[in-house]
């Protein structure tokens, strides 16, 4: 998952009054970056689009000195006016009413412009696809009546599977939660309004906020918002900012926010509107209450926790994982070819947050929150320490717990096979080999001290115990080292690095390039392998 973040030399600049200085884009304010060449001091500044990270969906782009002149500002202006929704959200929910009251034959949807036809306008649809009979019932489901938006870099739209929802709904409304803030989950969003009709007597509220304007055909002012989550920016101005502060205010209930970002975008731009959230509702909190931050849930990758926290030291990672029902791979629960990677980001108290046994989770009595079944608590970290949901296993060398590994016990043996390049050919991991590989094992340790030191062949293929340490990529676990940019020659991995950043261990496959000795410590001489290739099962 590149993003801008990773190129380690962008970075985003805050400012105090960022809204009022930096220019506009179609998505609202844009975004102060800096980019840092290396060596240099001081970086160049630059504004760009917040939301898009694809210059075909957002060009804007403007050093932070630049002079503008008044005709590109005017083009400008030309250019975001015409981004706007046709309608405005108030005439959407006009016709939504007048929608809404014609017979059901009258009722059609036009599937190639995603919106809902009044009678007057069939005949400029005629050429299109259009659905007819338009039920109530699919009214209330805009999010099955609606394509996703299948954008990858930047709205690509992931709808919860129904478990996913009921889960998340059940658990905030059990701890007490009467108002929900829905931030880009229009399909929770749904689930809460249809809810809210069986439950005349208890409705929990929801504000949906997205950025995607269709919905504003299916609900009114104080039900959704055409919003930015990475600017906080509402594009119907005062109007639409005034109905987010109501909902915050209105009838004194318990508020929570539930986001579920696109995963490609900034963690830092997200922290920081999700900041901004949590600030509005603390000031509209008054003097008496003592808590500090608005109760939030942020659903997003479990490889971003790193982030995450670094955003809000007082979130925890949830071993809940949140399925999808239009995601290519993640959308059939644990049992799936994949398991989603998604979990949810929460100040809420963990051990508060039940997660269903049946569906493979249970409770550690000593982290106090539920985890996955498989996640085993480590007494060396007194954690329940796996990030994945799988076993994780404690290596000693990097000092904490580590990505399961099946074959992770020989990896002495790899790295010693390895290094004496003989027995590779038959380390293909099946059954029936293990028998040789064993074999070979106590070979290995017979001759340790008596092999003469050869290579694997440039061009074979070493399976391998493969750890990563960030950059560098170490095959075995001490003797064998290989860094994993092409064409460079192979050097150890620094102690240091070995320790302090190992992220995983597992099983892989890279392709011996360069074989080359090196001296080493005291006996042995061992052999350092460039690699061109590393296959292996991390995320
Ligand atoms: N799982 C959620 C949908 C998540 S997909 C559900 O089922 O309800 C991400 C959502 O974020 C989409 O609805 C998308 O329209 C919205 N989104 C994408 N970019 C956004 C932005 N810049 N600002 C606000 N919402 C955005
Ligand atoms: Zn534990
Ligand atoms: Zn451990």
């Amino acid at each position: 998952m590149a993003d801008i973040e990773d190129f380690g030399n962008i970075e985003v600049i805050f400012q105090d009054e960022e809204d009022k200085t930096a220019p506009r884009c179609p998505h609202g304010p844009t975004v102060l970056f800096e980019i840092k060449c290396k060596g240099e001091k001081n970086g160049r500044r630059f504004y760009a689009c917040s939301a898009c990270r694809d210059r075909k969906e957002c060009n804007f782009f403007q050093w932070e000195n630049e002079k503008v002149s008044e005709a590109r500002l005017l083009a400008r202006e030309q250019q975001n006016l015409s981004k706007m929704p046709p309608f405005s959200h108030a005439q959407y929910c006009a016709r939504f009413r007048e929608y809404a009251s014609l017979p059901l034959d009258q009722r059609r949807f036009c599937v190639d412009c995603q919106i809902l036809l009044l009678p007057g306008e069939w005949s400029g649809h005629s050429s299109h696809h259009m659905l007819s009979d338009i039920t109530v019932s699919q009214l209330r489901r805009p999010s099955l009546l609606l394509c996703p938006l299948e954008n990858k870099k930047s709205n690509a739209q992931y709808l919860f599977a129904d478990r996913s929802c009921h889960f998340l709904l059940n658990v905030l409304s059990g701890l007490g939660f009467r108002k929900v803030l829905c931030v880009g989950t229009p399909r929770f969003h749904e689930l809460i309004k249809m809810q809210s009709i069986d439950n005349k007597s208890d409705p929990i509220k929801s504000l949906l906020l997205d950025i995607d304007f269709r919905y504003s055909q299916f609900y009114g002012q104080d039900e959704f918002c055409h919003y930015n989550m990475f600017n906080h920016h509402f594009f119907n101005g005062e109007e639409a900012a005034k109905a987010f502060l109501d909902f915050l205010t209105e009838d004194g209930s318990k508020v929570v926010m539930v986001a579920d970002p696109p995963f490609g975008g900034l963690v830092k731009l997200l922290g920081h509107t999700f900041s901004k959230i949590s600030e509005t509702w603390r000031k509209l909190q008054g003097a008496e209450s003592s808590v500090s931050e608005m109760p939030m849930v942020w659903i997003f990758p479990y490889f971003f926790e790193p982030r995450i926290l670094n955003c809000f030291p007082s979130f925890t990672m949830l071993d809940y994982q949140v399925d999808y029902d239009n995601h290519p791979l993640y959308k059939h629960g644990k049992s799936g070819r994949k398991q989603s990677p998604v979990r949810l980001f929460t100040n809420l108290c963990p051990k508060d947050i039940v997660l269903p046994k049946e569906e493979g989770y249970r409770f550690c009595s000593i982290c106090e929150r539920y985890v996955s079944a498989e996640n085993k608590h480590c007494s060396i970290c007194n954690a329940c320490t796996s990030k994945n949901g799988k076993e994780w296993k404690h290596c000693p060398e990097c000092g904490k717990c580590v990505k399961p590994c099946k074959y992770a016990n020989f990896a002495s043996l790899l790295q010693i096979t390895v290094r004496y390049g003989f027995g590779v050919q038959y380390l293909n991991f099946n059954q029936l080999h293990w028998i040789l590989t064993l074999y070979w094992f106590y070979l290995c340790f017979v001759l340790i001290d008596f092999a003469p030191v050869s290579v694997p062949q440039p061009g074979s293929t070493v399976p391998c115990v493969v750890t990563v340490h960030s950059q560098i990529i170490s095959v075995g676990r001490r003797a064998v080292t290989a860094v994993e940019t092409k064409g460079t020659s192979a050097e150890p991995v620094p102690a240091k690095a070995r320790k302090s950043e190992c992220i995983s261990v597992h099983t892989g496959e890279i392709t011996v390039d360069r074989c080359t000795r090196v001296a080493t410590n005291k006996k042995t001489a061992y052999t350092a392998v460039s690699v061109t290739t590393v296959n292996s099962d991390r995320y």
